[in-house]
């Protein structure tokens, strides 16, 4: 359903001249998403909590050697307490060249980070990232507004009658004339925005981590107008189940707990899932370990005749796993056996993960959590619009930029400067993308998939805000975004180090950009 994403469907609209309406805004994370929601928001006058479980802001960025170390299966939803957050290893460098991940307006370069910055290669380090994040915060002093130590347990709307009683009479303009967006006029006629439907309100639940010498938990509620969920979906691993693997004598692990290889030195490992984590994970293993086994699903190329790659000349690429015996062999799509091996890797993704959200009825994820479901064009519940909104949920994407646009649409519509779809619209375009989705055949785990779809979805979100369509699909970014992947492909080992990689032209459209 991404033609809905097309930009002629959508009309700019002059802001600027509307009174606003400002209200009480929770966020849910203070990783990268959390963090430029809370700076929207700010920026369009609303007042601000960031609710943050860790006792600091990056989420996925901050690094840990700590790992959850458990085996399968998965140890919980993520508000489950001791758990490791993070995902990131210790030797992660970014897959996307730091323009491209850089925010509309705040350059990822060393010179505009404020000394943070100890890494100034393209490619960089996880801690770059969460030194840009840091620069980031304290660029638009959002330090005050995050609450750390604290989890969001439960998010509720509020009963009927407590609604914002909010309306849409922000969004006439002070001349009189509606304000236009997304090919909608919002009504001002007194009625609440989403046409006729009050905005909920939400109740959150929340959970003080415990202070060191004290028995008490501190647990209270607080009441906002609205709630901007952004808490990452990078956490809890998706396992396969792959038959004979409760007979398999070796270590089965997944890439949540990975952080460094030393622990399969010498050893034959099954790295399963060939995408980015599995690629990079399997050429770090194999710096130290005897053999790998790079599984990708559906590979149909010849074992017998392709060569072992990576460093050591030990990466065997194989099809997908499909099973594991009690004498440590792994079988695969094609009928072929490894070697015994010491150990498996899963690098196969992770699930979606909402469990504070109590609205089922309203949104919730999908029997497998390949996907949240209902929602508007990756963003908001239907029935809940506009004052519930789940931002970064999109993938195979740059997700600084985009969750940005979302972050700025959410805010310009709390604040009335831009109109919100209509009910009707809201119901009726998120009941066209699942039957596309049915007819088409597509698993829910691609719900939010959007890769080259982006660029259009950026483009309608840009438009939707009252900005130039391309300002976070501008040339260089697509050129360099593809140029990387493309490079990741064709020289894994090193194509972050290549002069070649990225084409100067690009590069230098970046920075003309930012200056
Ligand atoms: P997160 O960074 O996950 O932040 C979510 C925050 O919410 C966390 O701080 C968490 O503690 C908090 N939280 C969750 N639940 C609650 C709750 N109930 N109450 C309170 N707080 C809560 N992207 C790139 O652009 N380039 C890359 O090179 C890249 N590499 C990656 C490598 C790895 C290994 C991984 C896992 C991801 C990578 N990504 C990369 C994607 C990365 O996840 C995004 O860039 C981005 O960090 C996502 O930000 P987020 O705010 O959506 O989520």
């Amino acid at each position: 359903n991404f033609r809905h994403f097309h930009p002629t469907t959508c009309k700019s609209m002059a802001i600027g001249t509307q009174s606003r309406q400002c209200l009480s805004t929770a966020v849910v994370g203070a990783g990268a998403a959390g963090l430029v929601a809370a700076k929207e928001l700010l920026a369009e006058g609303h007042r601000v909590t960031v609710f943050e479980q860790g006792p600091v802001l990056g989420g996925t960025w901050v690094y840990t050697p700590k790992s959850d170390e458990a085996s399968r299966p998965s140890p919980g939803p993520g508000v489950a307490e001791g758990r490791v957050y993070t995902s990131m290893y210790r030797d992660l460098r970014t897959n996307l060249p730091r323009e491209v991940m850089s925010f509309l307006d705040f350059p990822f370069l060393p010179d505009a980070m404020g000394g943070r910055s100890h890494d100034t290669r393209r490619f960089c380090s996880h801690s770059e990232v969460l030194a840009y994040l840091e620069a980031f915060t304290d660029a638009f002093s959002l330090r005050h507004h995050i609450q750390y130590d604290t989890t969001v347990t439960l998010a509720e709307p509020l009963p009927a009658g407590h609604e914002n009683g909010l309306t849409d009479a922000a969004a006439v303009s002070s001349n009189g004339q509606r304000a236009e967006a997304n090919g909608h006029t919002s009504h001002g006629n007194g009625q609440a925005a989403c046409e006729d439907l009050p905005w909920p309100r939400w109740r959150l639940s929340l959970r003080q981590a415990q202070r060191k010498g004290s028995k008490q938990r501190h647990v209270s509620t607080q009441d906002f107008d609205a709630l901007l969920v952004c808490n990452g979906h990078y956490t809890d691993a998706r396992w396969p189940e792959v038959a004979g693997q409760e007979a398999f004598p070796g270590r089965i692990s997944h890439s949540h707990n990975y952080r460094e290889p030393s622990s399969y030195k010498g050893q034959r490992v099954v790295c399963v899932g060939a995408s980015a984590s599995g690629t990079d994970i399997s050429r770090e293993i194999a710096s130290t370990a005897d053999e790998v086994y790079l599984c990708e699903r559906g590979w149909d190329g010849d074992v017998q005749s392709h060569p072992a790659a990576g460093p050591r000349g030990n990466i065997h690429k194989r099809p997908g796993l499909i099973s594991l015996r009690s004498d440590g062999r792994a079988e695969f799509e094609d009928g072929s056996f490894s070697q015994p091996v010491d150990a498996v890797l899963f690098c196969t993704g992770y699930l979606y993960s909402v469990p504070f959200l109590s609205t089922s009825a309203v949104v919730g994820c999908d029997a497998s959590q390949s996907s949240i479901e209902p929602l508007y064009r990756h963003l908001f519940p239907p029935t809940a619009a506009p004052t519930l909104a789940l931002l970064a949920l999109p993938w195979r994407v740059v997700p600084f930029p985009l969750a940005q646009l979302q972050a700025r649409w959410v805010a310009r519509v709390l604040s009335g400067k831009v109109a919100p779809p209509t009910h009707e619209e809201l119901r009726a375009d998120s009941a066209a993308f699942y039957k596309e989705q049915q007819e088409e055949g597509r698993r829910s785990r691609d719900a939010h998939y959007l890769g080259e779809h982006q660029w259009g979805y950026n483009e309608w979100l840009a438009r939707s805000c009252g900005e130039p369509a391309d300002i976070a699909s501008t040339p260089w970014r697509i050129a360099m975004n593809n140029q990387a992947s493309m490079g990741r492909r064709a020289a894994p080992e090193d194509y972050r180090d290549r002069d070649d990689t990225i084409d100067a032209k690009a590069i230098s459209a970046a920075h003309a950009d930012f200056a």
